[in-house]
């Protein structure tokens, strides 16, 4: 059986796409990821911008919101992993564990990864003090130091979340400006129990065994501090999961896929990118499910021509 659309990645975009194919009645299936289903949201805590819900939702809300919408009108959701795709010729290829899907359409919307410090000690700490997630990991860090590495929307968000769990949170910037929006700013400037290292960025980690301090160095004078901490959350943003289609699709320098805009047309006929694997701007859930419609409706005009 050749599919007439296959998804793959299962965020905003994804579940958008799938519920706009499902209702054109091209009988999607969405290839959900086997430990990620969900996506990026699936981590965060309340959502206060997606139009519709005045009172805010949590992440995970949202999504199981949109996984159930996805399946009422059909979509085929399976929790697994793409090994592999091939996506030159009017065939397409998705690779799962055991099963090779082919399909006339792939959208692609795979979303994006955890950005690193980049420190060599990175990976070490990682699980012992060092976490990417405050909504994973906050809970086990009760009555202790933490620290918050970022400017943005996400460093503001965790750096509040874990104001209820910490002793103490301190956000470390690189600038002496948050890049965070004005309300999430607001929040976190105000709240007693956050820190602000201005002009600072981690230059090593410290502890035996499990996080126990950091150093910290000013990115203006270059001097250096310790700072107990057995907390450290990095959220500097994210990179595309791009790598499934490196070889395959064009990618900019940052590795994003190119679309040819205002579509979500890609490089190889019959393979659409939407959400934030191809979006380097705007980065929202509203512009990833706005963008995974226009996938399924490029999609649908695709296989209209092709019959
Ligand atoms: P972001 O907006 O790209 O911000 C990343 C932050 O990390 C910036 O402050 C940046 O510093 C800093 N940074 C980057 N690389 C660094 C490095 N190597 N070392 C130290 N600091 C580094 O990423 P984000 O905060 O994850 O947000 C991503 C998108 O999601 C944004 O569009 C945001 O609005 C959205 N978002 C929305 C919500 C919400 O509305 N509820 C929540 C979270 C995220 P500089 O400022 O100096 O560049």
């Amino acid at each position: 059986m050749v599919h007439d659309v296959v998804i793959v990645g299962s965020g905003p975009a994804g579940y958008t796409a799938a519920i706009y194919a499902a209702r054109a009645q091209l009988k999607p299936v969405l290839v959900a990821g086997a430990v990620t289903a969900g996506g990026a949201l699936m981590n965060t805590t309340e959502v206060e911008n997606f139009p519709g819900f005045p009172e805010g939702i949590q992440g995970p809300d949202l999504m199981n919101n949109m996984m159930e919408q996805a399946e009422k009108f059909g979509t085929d959701i399976r929790y697994e992993d793409v090994v592999k795709l091939e996506l030159a010729g009017e065939v397409k290829r998705v690779h799962l564990e055991d099963e090779v899907l082919e399909t006339r359409t792939v959208i692609f919307s795979t979303g994006s990864a955890y950005r690193k410090l980049g420190l060599e000690e990175e990976d070490k700490y990682s699980g012992h003090g060092v976490s990417y997630c405050a909504t994973c990991d906050g809970f086990f860090f009760r009555d202790q130091d933490i620290i918050v590495v970022g400017g943005g929307d996400s460093a503001m968000e965790e750096a509040t979340f874990l104001t209820t769990f910490a002793k103490s949170v301190t956000v470390v910037h690189r600038r002496d400006e948050l890049r965070a929006s004005a309300a999430m700013a607001k929040r976190a400037l105000e709240n007693p129990k956050i820190n602000f290292a201005w002009n600072s960025r981690v230059s090593a980690l410290h502890g035996e065994g499990a996080l126990e301090s950091v150093t910290l160095t000013d990115t203006v004078t270059g001097q250096t501090r310790e700072l107990e901490a057995t907390g450290l959350f990095v959220a500097i943003g994210s990179t595309p999961r791009s790598e499934l289609v490196r070889d395959q699709l064009e990618l900019d320098a940052a590795g994003y896929v190119v679309v040819s805009h205002p579509s979500t047309r890609t490089n190889v006929p019959g393979v659409f990118a939407c959400g934030d694997v191809a979006d380097p701007t705007y980065r929202q859930a509203i512009t990833a499910a706005a963008s995974g419609t226009r996938a399924a409706l490029d999609a649908q005009h695709y296989l209209a021509e092709l019959n």
